[in-house]
């Protein structure tokens, strides 16, 4: 018996996923990128990372969450994604809301809410539109200080480098 509940493993919190998801929206930052991370996890197990890196790789579309759920459904070698969660540092636009459904995840847990572009609750409600034959459950505000905070210190280091080049020459 004490065996056995010693052999269990314990299941993490969102906020345990959501570290992991800030630490990638960090590396984000480190390479000059808006900084968004995001995970996905299944049976208590990362299978996908990806931070925003549209600049990088010059690609309109590698925001954090399609670069998570690509690196997901490589390591699985399923284009499905059903059972697993995805969590991201910031509130999912529509390009990345759409991929999310066509990927059948299961539930997506965000950080900071995004009022200009979020396409969950703030512009758009796109996971409850009644059309939908596959329901993604969601929840937001996990981590919502650290998570907005990482973006505005990203923005404000940005004006400020800005305005040292411009007082410079
Ligand atoms: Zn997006």
């Amino acid at each position: 018996m004490q065996m056995e509940s010693n052999l269990q493993i314990e299941k993490k919190s969102d906020k345990y996923w959501m570290w992991q998801a800030l630490m990638l929206a960090q590396q984000a930052a480190d390479n000059n990128e808006v900084p968004v991370g995001a995970v996905v996890v299944r049976n208590n197990e990362i299978i996908g990372r990806g931070r925003n890196q549209a600049i990088g790789a010059c690609d309109p579309t590698a925001h954090a969450e399609i670069q998570a759920l690509r690196d997901a459904a490589n390591n699985i070698n399923n284009y499905r994604l059903n059972g697993s969660t995805l969590y991201v540092t910031l509130e999912p636009c529509g390009m990345c809301a759409g991929a999310m459904i066509h990927s059948r995840i299961q539930r997506v847990v965000y950080g900071a809410s995004e009022p200009k572009a979020g396409a969950v609750i703030s512009q758009m409600q796109q996971f409850d539109q009644p059309y939908l034959n596959h329901q993604v459950a969601h929840a937001g505000g996990v981590c919502a200080a650290e998570c907005s905070q990482i973006i505005s210190h990203f923005f404000a280091r940005r004006r400020q480098e800005k305005l040292e080049k411009r007082t410079q020459s």
